[in-house]
């Protein structure tokens, strides 16, 4: 067995680190031109030149200050858990910034390699870096990669290797960025004292925590807790700070950033030299239209509403096809299986309730491919800054876009993407919201209610919905924060990405690790779940003594289904859903979408296929459908609101529950209900008084 090296990869939001990762491991991550993408490390082996790396992607930050939750993932994971090396993922093209925190790196004591990324990028711009200059200059070893084709990631390994044989130089104190000898001066006897307890100077650097004291780091001083003169260490800190702020006229945070600024700057000088190019501001072009204060929302919302039209239009065939296919098999299957319980298990168990979901696939493929060309390239961003002021009159964030847009796709990657928002307030008020944009799994209800109802207009009514889901969230958003949310949002700042081509790589991993899982879902979970459906949809048998006599095919199906299990509990919560206009077999096909939203497709597969299993999957369930008297269209524009509104499934209940806890769990969950009995009950006694009208 080789030993196992850690490395862990880490640097600002957008300098590639993903990309990177995944050229080192051969994996393939999403990465994404914004940020708040990586919001858990993963974690992946490459072995190179008899070593065996474990690479570790950590979520991008600015600095190592511990204001978000992001930053302090980062800063725990590299002080407790101690890698054995940070590759400090650099933007060639932006590197005052990017040394900034890798600078704090090299304080922190662990040894540190930076990449060069973008430096594809960097030398279109013209700038032209010298890497020898600029790692002597600063210390610390440097490699210019290329994060999207892989270019320089040996380099960057062979550096590592070369850095870990001689660990011990690559910490030399004198390497380490000097701050002036009035601040230094002030530092020695800090650190001094720090290290005078040895267990904790292990655990801590003294230089590095000695520098954070007199920044006035509120984590920094939580930890002299720890330590035996703590309290003698915390008021010399104190006294410093004092001394520093008047004799500079301003806050000794900001002494000791504008010093660090300085010194990157000087190195920067020393290595970099600008060529002219011949510059075409493609992104400026760009933006002039897309980021126009009069055009630019307006063209926002264009891209929304095509990004619909093309999912049902160009998904409209090939869905149509998979029902095909589907129906052939069922039909199949009816000749082949002698009837009974094993043909009625696999036709309306297996494959109604499977087949439903599978053929919803390509329109989950389109919807995500959209939405990660918009992503990848650069768009998203702009999309976010352009709803920063209406997010804001509603009580949340230009952050908050990022998480609600994700919450189109999947709920459980959406609250988690909150992680980027600094404000608790903010980011619980975010979480609230972005259960009403409708997941990916929402599609096949309304796709199926929508089209059985609506069949001239189908995508309107469902575009319908998403929009009613936006409304309410915003309009929630207005209530909780006047409630239990009370307070100001804070300001928002992020830096806008330039555009950049997708690569196609990068895309199609995407949509096919969404699909896949889409897939796999169907083809674990949905079919474990249809069985169970069936099985209690079909048991207990009624005794044939007690069918009552001369009833037809239909009317003695119908008897059987009530006398089940299923039946059961249908007909014992009918009363709460009653005045929603909802029978008992909609109050079935309900309780699954708890555990995931497909299966109210599935369900209602198998409880009205039940009745017709001639072989044509949709379309048989569509003339059951309408064939039920008491649907019609105001149901299920009543039933679409209620699943829009009723709480997430279990995995994202399981998700609010990590990141806001119990409270905000029981809390979703009871609100979420309400609201969804309530708006439903108002749409149909309005709906109600429309039609009637
Ligand atoms: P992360 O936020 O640091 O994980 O960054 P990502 O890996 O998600 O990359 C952000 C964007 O930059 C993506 O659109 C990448 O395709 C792109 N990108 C990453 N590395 C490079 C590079 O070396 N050159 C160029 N031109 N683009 C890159
Ligand atoms: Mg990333």
């Amino acid at each position: 067995m080789k030993e196992i090296l850690r490395v862990a990869l880490a640097g600002n939001p957008n300098a590639g680190k993903t990309s990177l990762f995944n050229a080192i491991t051969g994996a393939h991550h999403k990465v994404g031109n914004y940020p708040g993408v990586t919001v858990e490390k993963r974690e992946g082996i490459r072995e190179y030149a008899d070593a065996r790396f474990q690479i570790i992607d950590l979520p991008g930050i600015y600095s190592l200050t511990a204001y978000s939750l992001d930053e302090v993932v980062t800063r725990d994971f590299l002080i407790e858990e101690k890698p054995d090396i940070v590759i400090d993922v650099l933007d060639s093209t932006n590197l005052e910034r990017n040394l900034y925190l890798c600078l704090q790196f090299q304080e922190l004591g662990i040894p540190v390699v930076g990449a060069l990324n973008m430096s594809d990028e960097a030398e279109a711009k013209g700038l032209r870096i010298d890497v020898g200059i600029l790692s002597a200059t600063l210390g610390i070893p440097l490699v210019k990669t290329v994060g999207t084709n892989g270019k320089g990631v040996e380099g960057l390994l062979d550096a590592v290797i070369a850095v870990l044989a001689k660990p011990a130089a690559a910490l030399d104190p004198s390497k380490a960025p000097n701050y002036g000898s009035e601040i230094e001066s002030r530092l020695a006897p800090l650190e001094k004292a720090i290290a005078s307890d040895r267990e904790f100077a292990l655990r801590y650097p003294p230089r590095w925590l000695a520098i954070k004291l007199l920044e006035n780091d509120a984590n920094a001083r939580l930890k002299l807790d720890q330590h035996k003169r703590g309290a003698e260490i915390a008021a010399l800190a104190e006294s410093d700070r004092h001394w520093l702020s008047k004799h500079y006229g301003k806050d000794s945070e900001i002494v000791i950033t504008e010093q660090r600024y300085g010194y990157i700057r000087g190195a920067l000088r020393e290595a970099v030299r600008k060529v002219p190019v011949a510059h075409v501001p493609v992104t400026e072009v760009i933006d002039k239209i897309l980021m126009n204060q009069v055009v630019g929302l307006p063209i926002f919302f264009l891209i929304i509403w095509g990004i619909f039209k093309l999912t049902f239009v160009l998904g409209a065939f090939p869905t149509a096809l998979l029902d095909r296919f589907f129906s052939l098999l069922a039909a199949g299957a009816q000749a082949v299986i002698p009837p009974g319980y094993l043909q009625s298990l696999i036709l309306d168990g297996i494959i109604h309730g499977v087949g439903g979901v599978f053929s919803f696939v390509p329109l989950i493929v389109i919807l995500f491919l959209c939405i990660s060309i918009l992503e990848d390239t650069g768009y998203m961003s702009r999309a976010a800054f352009l709803t920063d002021k209406t997010l804001h009159a509603f009580g949340l964030h230009g952050q908050s876009f990022m998480p609600l847009m994700l919450g189109f796709g999947c709920t459980v990657p959406a609250i988690m993407a909150t992680r980027t928002l600094k404000s608790p307030r903010d980011r619980i008020a975010t979480i609230l919201a972005v259960p009403f944009m409708s997941c990916g799994a929402k599609l096949p209800v309304y796709v199926l209610l929508a089209g059985t109802f609506f069949p001239k207009n189908a995508e309107n009514v469902v575009m319908a919905v998403y929009l009613a889901g936006v409304v309410l969230s915003m309009l929630s958003t207005i209530f909780l924060r006047k409630t239990v949310l009370k307070g100001k949002t804070t300001p928002f700042v992020m830096e806008l990405p330039p555009y950049r081509l997708p690569t196609w790589r990068g895309i199609f991993w995407h949509v096919w690790g969404k699909t896949w899982n889409y897939m796999k879902k169907a083809g674990t979970v949905i079919l474990v779940a249809s069985v169970l459906i069936w099985v209690i949809t079909s048991f207990p048998t009624p005794r044939t003594e007690s069918l009552p006599a001369g009833a037809g095919s239909q009317q003695l199906a119908e008897y059987r289904l009530e006398y089940s299990v299923a039946g059961r509990i249908g007909k014992f919560i009918e009363p709460a859903i009653q005045p929603l206009g909802f029978n008992w077999k909609l109050g079935v096909a309900l309780i699954p979408g708890f555990t995931a939203k497909e299966l109210v497709v599935s369900t209602l597969g198998i409880l009205y296929g039940a009745q017709t299993s001639d072989g044509k999957e949709t379309e048989t369930l569509r003339q059951a459908l309408r064939a039920d008297p008491s649907m019609n269209p105001l149901t299920a524009i009543v039933l679409m609101m209620f699943i829009l509104i009723m709480p997430p499934c279990f995995a994202s209940l399981a998700t609010i529950r990590a990141e806001a806890g119990n409270k905000w769990l029981i809390f979703q969950v009871i609100y979420s209900f309400s609201l969804a009995w309530v708006v439903s009950f108002i749409v149909r006694v309005v709906g109600g008084l429309i039609v009637g009208a």
